[in-house]
This record gives C-alpha cells, sequence and structure tokens, in this order.
C-alpha cells in the first residue's frame, strides 16, 4: 500500500474535545432527542453510537423509539411536540424510516434552530449561499476529513459519486464554496457507460453509494484524495464503494472503511448541537 490512511478518529476526536469543553461553558447541558421509528438494525447500531459519544462529552441523549406503523401524520405531530419543549435542543430523525414516510417532509417540520441535521430547507439554502453554520454531518465530516490533510480545493478536480440530499448534493455545495471544480455522478452515469471516465480524472474522489466493489482500484488516478463514504455488510465484513487494496496503491490518501468518515460523522452531530444550543441560549438572554 502507497497510500496514508486517512483516518476519521483523529480529527473526531480533536472535534470532541472542543465539544466537550463548549458543553462545560452552556448553562445547562445541551440535550438532543433522538426520533427512531421501528427497529431497522443499522439504525439501531448508529443511535447506541450516538448516545455512547454524546454520553462521554456530557450531552443528554433522549431516545423516543416509535412504531414501525407509526403514519407519516403522527411522525409530523411528534417533531412539533418536540419542536414545542423548551427543554430539547436538538432534534435528529434515524433513517430509514418506512417505505410510505418521506424523510424529508419530515425534516420540513423541524424548527430549523433545533434541526442538528442541517436538512430543514432553511438550512439547506443557507449552505447554497455559502452562510451555513449547520450543514448535513456527512457532509461537514468529508469536508474536515479532506481539510485534516491541509488540502487546498482551489481548481481541484473533485469527482462526487453519489447525489443524495445527506451526502452528494450539500458535498458538491461545500466544494464550490472553496472553488472546487466539482463534478456529481449518480445512476445514471452509470448507465451511460461514463462513471469510469469521470473517476479517472479525480484529483479528489468521494463516493457515496452503497454498492460493494463499484468503484475499481484500477480507476483511481495516481496520486489522488480518495475518500469512501460507503457502509456495506459483505460476508460479515464492513467495506465500503471502492476496492480498497488496488485504490490503496494508486491514491496518495484514502480512507478506511470503517474508520474513515463514520467516526467523524458523529462527532460533527455533537458539534452542530453545541452549535443550536449556543445560539438558543443567547437569544434567550
Ligand atoms: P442513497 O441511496 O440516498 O443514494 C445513493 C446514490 O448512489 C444516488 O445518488 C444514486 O443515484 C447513486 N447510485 C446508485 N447506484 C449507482 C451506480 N451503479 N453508479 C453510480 N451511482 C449510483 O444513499 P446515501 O444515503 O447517500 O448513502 C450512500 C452510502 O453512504 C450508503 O452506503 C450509506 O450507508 C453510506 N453513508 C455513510 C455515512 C457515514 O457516516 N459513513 C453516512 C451516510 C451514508
Amino acid at each position: 500500500m502507497l497510500a496514508k490512511l486517512l483516518e476519521g478518529k483523529i480529527v473526531a476526536d480533536k472535534i470532541k474535545e472542543k465539544v466537550k469543553n463548549s458543553v462545560l461553558s452552556l448553562r445547562q447541558a445541551p440535550v438532543l432527542a433522538s426520533i427512531l421509528v421501528g427497529d431497522n438494525p443499522s439504525a439501531l447500531a448508529y443511535v447506541k453510537i450516538q448516545a455512547k459519544v454524546a454520553q462521554s462529552l456530557g450531552i443528554t441523549y433522549k431516545l423516543y423509539q416509535l412504531e414501525q406503523n407509526i403514519s407519516q401524520d403522527q411522525l409530523i405531530d411528534f417533531v412539533l411536540k418536540l419542536n414545542a419543549d423548551t427543554s430539547v435542543n436538538g432534534i435528529i430523525v434515524q433513517v430509514p424510516l418506512p417505505p410510505d414516510i418521506d424523510y424529508m417532509k419530515i425534516c420540513e417540520f423541524i424548527q430549523p434552530n433545533k434541526d442538528v441535521e442541517g436538512m430543514h430547507p432553511t438550512n439547506i439554502g443557507k449552505v447554497l449561499f455559502g452562510k451555513a453554520r449547520i450543514a448535513a454531518c456527512t457532509a461537514n465530516a468529508v469536508m474536515e476529513l479532506l481539510d485534516s490533510i491541509g488540502l487546498d480545493l482551489y481548481g481541484k478536480e473533485v469527482v462526487i459519486v453519489g447525489h443524495s440530499e445527506i451526502v452528494g448534493k450539500p458535498l458538491a455545495m461545500l466544494l464550490l464554496e472553496k472553488f472546487a471544480t466539482v463534478t456529481v455522478c449518480h445512476i445514471a452515469t452509470s448507465k451511460a457507460g461514463k462513471l469510469e471516465d469521470h473517476v479517472k480524472r479525480a484529483e479528489v474522489l468521494i463516493v457515496a453509494v452503497g454498492q460493494a466493489g463499484l468503484i475499481k482500484g484500477e480507476w483511481i488516478k495516481e496520486g489522488a484524495v480518495v475518500v469512501d463514504v460507503g457502509i456495506n455488510h459483505l460476508n460479515d465484513k464492513i467495506v465500503g464503494d471502492i476496492e480498497f487494496e488496488s485504490a490503496a496503491k494508486r491514491a496518495a490518501y484514502i480512507t478506511p472503511v470503517p474508520g474513515g468518515v463514520g467516526p467523524l460523522t458523529v462527532a460533527i452531530l455533537m458539534r452542530n448541537l453545541v452549535e443550536v444550543a449556543k445560539a438558543q441560549q443567547s437569544t434567550k438572554s
């Protein structure tokens, strides 16, 4: 392997240390309300990690586990209740939601100043204008990773694979803010047979699809910075979307999976919570 590992844990630990100190400076411990619908195993695993990290930082984590058959309107009512609860600083809705519930619709009802995931249209709009205090946690995690190696994104050819609302789209906006030249690929890019060509010219490659082995190691440009956001369960192992071994022979930096983006996402969620709690306290005083 030639590539250096881009490990999220190191960056996450630094963020968590700052969050811990910020929590101490608040009048009250901040409260994160977490809504989990049903018992999806990956959502349950994520909730466990969030609760553990929150506890270690002095943050109160309140989990609300709701029935799988809850209707969209009932879930919206639940969110409205948490909006009105002044003891709650931040609200997170765990995904995946049942198929008949529209995640983005639910996010519209989270009060923007309690939206710790940056998914309310107001907060998404602020990302577009380059004025975001709170941006999507995973997109932000990728930016922190790139920043941790002092990468100057100005004029860099950056290729993102995956155009979801939680990763690819907000990430494209954050990268444009740094004057990177951004290409966003998705399913239609693959269907048009053009994915390989785009990936091959990426100086920075970020992949968030959810398909093990989608990106072949030989497609990686020599010396590229490679971030694999994908999480796939393969033969009892967790792997990303990129063929790691062969990609690591060509890249300058590459994230391991697990241990790359994942640990940072949770740290940024907690940082966002402290940000909103601070803003709420300052409007009260
Ligand atoms: P999503 O399902 O919302 O979006 C998938 C994207 O991949 C879409 O843009 C789709 O067009 C594209 N796509 C699908 N097949 C493709 C193909 N063959 N070629 C090119 N593009 C293709 O996914 P998401 O919620 O953004 O998550 C993506 C992956 O990232 C998943 O594995 C998820 O588990 C992982 N993830 C990780 C973290 C983390 O903290 N590490 C956070 C969020 C998501």
